[in-house]
């Protein structure tokens, strides 16, 4: 603040430069070190802190994994399950062809069976 003859110009800054707090001092695109008050955890006020990197604990994982979960429709243990059903599926169906082959060739099958078939 400002003083000019008995007049006081400029309003009272909490961080003005007789505050005693730690300063970011992060190199400004002017040169100098930034004089914003520092974050504890860092030692950089909120421009210069860089991005998060995210969580790290096992329950901020949790927290996160169970916020953007909606159904659970494509969680690893649902997607196994419907991939474990799938390849059933196909196994039996081979089977079946195979069966269909081994009848027509041993003459108790026609050819054109499904040709009889109404749809
Ligand atoms: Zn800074």
């Amino acid at each position: 603040m400002l003083t000019k003859d008995n007049v006081a110009i400029g309003i009272e800054w909490r961080f003005g430069p007789d505050w005693p707090g730690q300063r970011c001092g992060a190199k400004t695109r002017r040169g100098t070190a930034c004089q914003r008050p520092a974050n504890k955890k860092n030692g950089r006020c909120r421009l210069h802190g860089g991005a998060s990197t995210g969580a790290r604990t096992e329950e901020g994982l949790a927290r996160i994994s169970a916020a953007n979960l909606r159904h659970g429709k494509f969680t690893k243990d649902k997607l196994e399950k419907r991939r474990g059903n799938a390849a059933k599926g196909r196994e039996i169906l081979a089977e079946l062809r195979q069966m269909e082959r081994e009848l027509i060739a041993g003459g108790l099958l026609d050819k054109h069976w499904r040709d009889s078939f109404p749809s």
